[in-house]
């Protein structure tokens, strides 16, 4: 399992995932840069769905720093280059955001890391993960995820026409809102899965997104999973959480409606 250790500078550490910023949904975009411009986090985990979707790399502009207006996708790179100079950005894939590449990461002054990657930190361990891997009861899901994220298959798409993967995604993306409209139901993280885990990883506490469902949950043997909520700036009440770690332990903020004092 992939590990990385805290710097000893580092005493505050912030979790989000689950953003899923796209060009239509601007106020999440405005909290999102006001938030990585203010943090006093040290590192910030960003926890996969940081996008609403990600059809290659080339979607961002090779000059994206000149031109932060062209694309929603040029202005999330022009915000994490500027957050990066200053703290540590870590990006791990969502199920919305996995062709998201590790030079482009590194373009943008983040990390990519693997899912699911142990954190040391404060004496502790800390197993984070986007979740979705864990949520065994979506099994059509399941091996949709086993076939995209081969290699073969990564290949494949990328090689299509940029206008042509994102048509492909936009048709993916209404099949999946008319199933959310239909109330489908979404399985949730599978408990004895996440206990085996967190087992192999010798920690006690599970950090992931995914389900959209903000908890915290004990898993006995004290261990337990705390799951981060997704953002919607716009939706009411405004939902825009950032779970935030210290020595002291783990704690939950709301950035919306009013991220900081003026
Ligand atoms: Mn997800």
């Amino acid at each position: 399992m992939a590990e990385l250790l805290a710097r000893p500078a580092w005493r505050t550490v912030d979790f989000i995932s689950d953003l899923h910023l796209n060009a239509d949904e601007p106020a999440t975009f405005a909290v999102f840069q006001d938030y990585l411009q203010h943090t006093p986090a040290d590192a910030v985990f960003m926890l996969g769905d940081l996008f609403e979707v990600w059809v290659g790399d080339d979607a961002v502009s090779p000059d994206f720093l000149a031109r932060p207006d062209a694309s929603v996708e040029n202005a999330c790179a022009c915000v994490l280059h500027e957050a990066g100079k200053r703290l540590a950005l870590f990006f791990m894939h969502g199920n919305r955001d996995f062709l998201v590449g590790r030079d482009f990461m590194q373009r943008c002054g983040a990390t990519l890391l693997a899912d699911p990657t142990v954190l040391g930190f404060a004496g502790q361990r800390w197993l984070l993960s986007h979740g979705d891997a864990l949520c065994l009861g979506d099994t059509d899901y399941l091996q949709f995820r086993q076939r995209v994220r081969s290699p073969e298959w990564q290949r494949d798409f990328l090689a299509r026409p940029l206008a042509e993967r994102q048509a492909i995604a936009r048709e993916m993306r209404r099949q999946s809102e008319a199933r959310k409209r239909s109330g489908a139901d979404y399985a949730d993280v599978d408990a004895s899965a996440a206990r085996q885990w967190l087992q192999a990883a010798d920690a006690r506490t599970l950090i992931h997104g995914h389900t959209h469902k903000p908890a915290v949950h004990n898993l006995g043997d004290g261990l337990r999973r705390v799951v981060l909520s997704d953002w919607d700036a716009q939706a009411n009440p405004p939902r825009a959480d950032v779970l935030r770690l210290t020595p002291s332990g783990l704690q939950r903020i709301a950035l919306s409606p009013f991220p900081f004092p003026a």
